[in-house]
């Protein structure tokens, strides 16, 4: 029965501990008397029985076998009466093999009158008491038994205790050269529990496994060993490294010996906690101070208790402003707020609601807001993410703007290709019939002129159609650029052949002036720099009455495969007042002269300065209102190597026109009623024998190419029903080899027809672009047709 106030019940330790734990010291206690001589084993039951301090059973053994054979098999004695003179050994070594087997167990040496000194001597080897036979009564007996059952069980709740706290103790004194420590200590050390003690200058040896203890002297040597603690790591027996907290006292005994002794608690898991927290802590703090987003904790009052550097950043606002302010005046929107602190208050998870603020500089702002409770011991409020994502939606809004700026410009180059065609294709019957009206016979001087200022009218009808066609293809960014080899003075040279006759016109003087350092052979696009010099040269005769026009060519700068020229055009004309020379270079744009209007459209440099840009160059003009203009551009242009690898200038193709009388059939094949007429009466005006049949769209052509033979076709592209390209493919694949054979020209107002080549994949011979000029017409017509003969 458990009644008294010293009885500790602790579960899940080992049965010989617990033993220890349960005794009670008023309860039956069970003695194992080892004692040959049953005399002094009777009385010593007797005077147990006699007490009144102990109450307890006696087991008497008369061996040291029969006892240690007791002791294995029922371990659960309060305490050992050991004789040291027994039949089966005898003296101090009875003691050593009983210690040696039975470490814990609480051992009262019985000797005789002669062996006192054993009894002090078995003391010190780690029995417990002694008593001397025949000079103890039953009060000694009960008392020594007694005192020792209990100090054995404070002696092993303080085993345990070391043993659950993981804390071991040690001792050395120098002076000795004697070294102790506790089981606990052992199995710090990766042993088994012993009980040894052993000679300390072993412990020098750093192989030792107690090595350990050895600096801890040596640094109690050094300092006061009271302030020797802390923590320290050791490595055991067993490999495994752990953690230990070090605490050091020192004692001078009476005989002036000094006693250091002290704990080594095992501190590894508690350890291994702490540095998992360490680490967790720094990676939160690591992630909260280098966060691009900002992060603060707050009160439920609105005040910032810790925030991270983006959140200055952010803000703009110093560190002290945003511990003085509330995120009210911080961010303002003061409802919104509110509303998110109210929301985290009830435990509501706030996430990714989106606003705007200004911040300290006055930009505008715009956020993800995340916010979640934030409850510890004493603390109460809110953790707040803030996501800037102002360049994310302004690059969305430019993104979207882009869109619809593309589809813009896609709808405008879409709507600009069918009205240039749609305005081609009357052009072409106007010019068409000009042209026929003028080769009628009869026509007076005055009919003449007028025919041909109609003529004249729609040829710059033409041109500003066209124009208007190269500005939608250029800002819809569809160019293309060659790369071929050129010889620019050529170039120059063709230049000025044209121009010259429209200088004569207007007797304007004219200078090509090339630098001597400019290479002759370049790489690029000729055609896309022969327009561009084109329009400057043809403004600059257009706005010059008289005086002189300069083309000038310079090298700036020369590198290895690529030169970068300055082109120049100068003119002594009406020049430009200087608040429009920024504004001369955007669509439609003319400058007004009060007393002349001159013919344009102002899409002219326009062209040329996308043209130049794209390139990579750069244009701009120098004027002075009533002296004339300067106008310049600069290119970049890789060089070609010598003249040789230019290609061989192409022969002008001379071609062979077929006789006016040479009869030949012709299929027309349009839609456009006058541009049927215009076609037929061109052509019979060319070939008196000519055989022109007309079909109105391609379905009606295949009819009529599988019923009657042809020469050549000549196809229109847009046309109801079956259109030009559709037809050609079909007659190419499906007719028979006469018929596919036949050579077909496309007839097209699309004036990008040539860029794009398309009439080729199609299986078309060639092209005449409409309205045609009509030697065009005769020469392609004539072309095929001989060559269909050969
Ligand atoms: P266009 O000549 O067809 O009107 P441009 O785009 O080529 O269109 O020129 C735009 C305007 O710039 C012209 O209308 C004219 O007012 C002015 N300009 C261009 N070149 C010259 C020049 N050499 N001298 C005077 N004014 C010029």
């Amino acid at each position: 029965m458990n009644d008294g106030n010293d009885i500790i019940h602790i579960s899940n330790i080992d049965n010989n501990r617990t033993s220890a734990y349960m005794l009670d010291i008023e309860n039956e206690n069970k003695i194992l008397l080892i004692e040959d001589n049953p005399g002094d084993a009777r009385l010593v039951e007797i005077l147990l029985m006699e007490s009144d301090l102990i109450n307890c059973t006696v087991t008497n053994a008369t061996t040291l076998k029969e006892g240690m054979e007791i002791l294995e098999e029922n371990g659960d004695f309060a305490a050992i009466l050991l004789d040291l003179s027994l039949p089966d050994s005898r003296g101090f070594e009875t003691l050593e093999e009983f210690i040696f087997k039975f470490p814990h167990n609480n051992v009262i040496v019985l000797t005789g009158f002669s062996d006192k000194n054993l009894g002090i001597k078995a003391v010190k080897a780690g029995a417990q008491d002694f008593l001397v036979k025949g000079d103890f009564d039953a009060d000694i007996l009960s008392k020594t038994l007694r005192f020792s059952i209990e100090r054995n069980a404070v002696l092993k709740r303080l085993e345990e205790t070391q043993k659950i706290a993981h804390i071991g103790s040690w001792s050395f004194i120098p002076q000795e050269k004697k070294f102790t420590v506790s089981d606990e200590t052992y199995r710090i050390f990766g042993f088994a529990p012993k009980k040894d003690s052993f000679d300390y200058s072993d412990l020098s040896n750093p192989e030792h496994p107690f090595y350990f203890f050895n600096i801890i002297h040596k640094a109690c040597l050094k300092q006061h060993p009271e302030t020797l603690k802390g923590d320290w790591k050791i490595e055991g027996i067993d490999g495994h490294k752990r953690s230990v907290y070090v605490q050091c006292n020192s004692q001078r005994k009476s005989n002036n010996i000094t006693v250091f002794n002290g704990i080594i608690q095992d501190i590894t898991d508690r350890k291994q906690a702490e540095e998992k927290m360490i680490t967790s802590q720094a990676r939160y703090q690591y992630i909260f101070s280098k966060s691009k987003d900002a992060i603060f904790i707050a009160t439920f009052d609105g005040r910032l208790t810790d925030f991270n550097h983006a959140t200055v950043d952010l803000t703009a606002y110093t560190g002290e402003i945003l511990r003085k302010y509330t995120i009210q005046q911080i961010f303002g929107n003061v409802k919104f707020w509110d509303k998110i602190i109210a929301d985290v208050q009830k435990g509501k998870m706030v996430k990714d609601i989106e606003i705007e603020f200004i911040d300290q500089k006055n930009k505008k702002i715009s956020c993800l807001i995340t916010a979640t409770p934030h409850e510890s011991e004493n603390f109460e409020g809110f953790n707040c993410i803030i996501r800037n994502i102002t360049e994310q939606k302004h690059a969305e809004e430019l993104r979207k703007a882009r869109d619809v700026a593309k589809q813009s410009a896609q709808l405008k180059e879409k709507f600009i290709a069918s009205i240039s065609h749609e305005m081609r294709t009357p052009m072409n019957a106007i010019l068409g019939m000009s042209n026929l009206v003028l080769k009628t016979d009869g026509l007076s001087e005055e009919q003449s002129n007028y025919i041909i200022s109609i003529k004249q009218s729609s040829e710059i009808l033409l041109g500003i159609v066209n124009d208007i066609l190269e500005v939608a293809t250029l800002q819809n960014g569809k160019l293309k650029f060659e790369n071929n080899e050129f010889d620019l003075f050529e170039l120059l040279a063709n230049l000025v052949n044209v121009m010259i006759y429209k200088m004569n016109e207007k007797d304007i003087n004219f200078e090509l002036v090339i630098n001597e350092d400019v290479p002759q052979f370049l790489r690029g696009d000729k055609i896309r720099l022969n327009q561009i010099l084109y329009n400057l040269v043809g403004n600059a005769i257009k706005f010059t009455d008289e005086g002189s026009i300069v083309i000038g060519v310079e090298k700036i700068n020369e590198s290895v495969g690529s030169v970068h020229v300055k082109f120049s055009v100068k003119d002594t004309g009406i020049g430009i007042p200087e608040d429009k020379i920024g504004a001369i270079f955007e669509t439609f744009t003319r400058i007004r002269t009060k007393d002349r209007l001159f013919e344009g459209t102002g899409l002219g440099l326009s062209i040329s300065k996308d043209l130049v840009e794209y390139q990579g160059g750069k244009i701009w003009a120098e004027s002075e209102l009533g002296k004339g203009s300067t106008f310049y551009f600069d290119l970049i242009l890789e060089t070609a190597n010598s003249q040789l690898e230019l290609a061989a200038p192409e022969e002008e193709e001379v071609i062979k026109q077929l006789d006016s009388n040479y009869s030949f059939k012709l299929l027309l094949v349009e839609d456009h009623k006058m541009n049927q007429l215009v076609a037929k009466k061109t052509l019979e005006r060319q070939w008196k024998n000519i055989q022109i049949t007309i079909a109105d769209n391609g379905k009606i052509a295949i009819d009529k190419l599988e019923k009657e033979t042809f020469d050549i076709v000549l196809m229109d592209i847009q046309m109801p029903v079956m259109d030009g390209y559709e037809t050609t493919a079909y007659i190419r694949s499906k007719m028979t080899p006469a018929i596919a054979n036949l050579p077909v020209l496309a007839m097209t107002a699309h004036a990008h027809i040539s860029k794009d080549e398309k009439f080729k994949e199609y299986g078309m011979d060639d092209f005449v672009l409409k309205p045609f000029e009509p030697d065009q017409l005769f020469d392609k017509i004539s072309k095929y047709i001989i060559a269909k003969q050969s």
